[in-house]
């Protein structure tokens, strides 16, 4: 083979090897990002009426009760080891977009805005089952962390533990 058409090939098949490990991490960027979450949920009913307790307790109605402002809390656990990640709030839209998208959304009081947890960082949490309590003002998510869940780089939020010394109370950071 001539050599120009030799380095031709060389050029051309290394090229194509790039192309193809692009077009296949960005298959699996758009994957993790946008593709199929496991968990879907169908849109849950607005009641109009309010339920027994009977019902609210026992029924299979999802009628979540939000507080005065509007929020429930919502607590997030790592599916695989059931180590708590974070608790945070949602409101009605915060717990629509947790459902339809499978990404753990809560409210944020502090920016008063949506804030999907992982937006900036990348590390999201995708939901694998979603738990509510007797009276229906509270989750537990279990979810699959792409990474550390806080925004201080820990695994957990919960990284201290509040103990109790001969001097008083103080923190002590915990392996989580
Ligand atoms: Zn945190």
């Amino acid at each position: 083979m001539e050599p120009a058409l030799r380095a031709f090939f060389a050029w051309c098949c290394c090229e194509r090897a790039t192309f193809v490990a692009r077009i296949n991490r960005w298959r699996h960027d758009q994957q993790r990002w946008l593709g199929a979450p496991q968990y879907r949920f169908t849109e849950y009913p607005v009641l109009t009426t309010p339920l027994t307790s009977a019902e609210r307790e026992n029924g299979s109605t999802f009628a979540p009760k939000f507080d005065a402002d509007g929020l429930l809390t919502a607590v997030v656990v790592d599916d695989r080891t059931g180590e708590v990640l974070v608790v945070a709030h949602m409101n009605d839209d915060a717990l629509s977009q947790t459902l339809e998208t499978g990404h753990v959304t809560f409210w944020s009081r502090s920016r008063q805005r949506l804030w999907m947890k992982g937006e900036s960082s990348g590390n999201v949490l995708t939901v694998r089952d979603v738990l509510v309590d007797c009276d229906q003002d509270a989750l537990v998510i279990r979810a699959q962390p792409a990474g550390p869940t806080c925004h201080t780089g820990a695994t957990s939020c919960f990284y201290r533990r509040v103990e109790r010394g001969e001097s008083g109370v103080a923190l002590v950071k915990v392996k989580t």
